[in-house]
């Protein structure tokens, strides 16, 4: 589904990813988990080349994302096209403050995938649905709860239909109470066979939902397994201090 192959990005003299590779095969859910600063936002805005990769490849199902058929880097247009097949949610959830939750979730659908407006209404009201949020399709997002908030960005990305989410830290900015409640939500999609490429500090959301772990240290991917392996007899001393500190 995913294959991310030798991504090597540097900021100035920074090198923060170096010739990371792996694959996400259809139905997975990655955990990505690492200490701050070890590149695992770089890496997922490279995925969707919201950065642009110094060196390597992205393929999904086997298209390549960033650079076109002519062997050029890929114009606005075909990015803007190309990213609906990938799902994204932030951090900050990153929602639109002046359109409504409904047309938060409409917006690229029809603006960008050109799908007629009333075939995607019905499906926005039923991710809603879904997400528990049908009484606050019509509202905007500065009414909502962060939780809230976040379950509406999770549907919002739903809504393109896309190959794979990418999640990046997306309980990191709610307040201890309203973690649950989108947890529970990638739980489920978890459970439904979603493909997903997950950034977390959430060590008990990895440990039984994620399918494998992708442990990162300074840009690169040090460690690679199920959770049963990684979290109970990590091959690395860095895995193993890493997992004390947090889990
Ligand atoms: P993580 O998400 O694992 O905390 P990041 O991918 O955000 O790590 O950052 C990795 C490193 O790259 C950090 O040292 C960060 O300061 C640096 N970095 C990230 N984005 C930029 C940028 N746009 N310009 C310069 N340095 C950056
Ligand atoms: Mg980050």
């Amino acid at each position: 589904m995913l294959d991310v192959a030798g991504i090597s990005k540097r900021f100035g003299d920074l090198q923060v990813l170096s010739d990371i590779s792996f694959t996400v095969t259809r139905g997975e859910t990655v955990c990505v988990l690492g200490p701050s600063g070890s590149g695992k936002s770089t890496l997922l805005r490279c995925i969707n080349w919201l950065e642009r990769p110094d060196a390597g490849q992205i393929y999904l199902n086997g298209d390549r994302i960033g650079i076109n058929n002519g062997g050029v880097v890929m114009s606005d247009r075909e990015l803007s096209r190309v990213r609906t097949r990938i799902g994204m949610v932030f951090q900050h959830f990153a929602l639109w403050p002046h359109l409504t939750v409904l047309q938060n979730l409409m917006e690229a659908p029809v603006q960008v995938q050109r799908r007629p407006a009333a075939e995607v209404r019905e499906e926005a009201m039923a991710l809603l649905a879904k997400v528990g949020l049908s009484d606050k399709a019509d509202v905007f997002p500065a009414r909502l709860s962060g939780g809230q908030k976040q379950r509406v960005g999770i549907a919002r990305a739903l809504a393109m239909k896309p190959d794979v989410l990418l999640f990046d830290e997306p309980t990191s900015a709610l307040d201890p109470e309203l973690v649950g409640e989108v947890l529970l939500v990638m739980r489920e999609l978890a459970r439904e066979g979603r493909t997903m490429v997950i950034v977390t500090h959430e060590m008990g959301f990895a440990r039984d939902a994620a399918t494998r772990i992708l442990f990162m240290d300074r840009g690169r991917v040090v460690e690679t397994g199920p959770p049963e392996r990684f979290f109970v007899s990590p091959d690395t001393e860095r895995a193993r201090q890493f997992i004390q500190r947090y889990a």
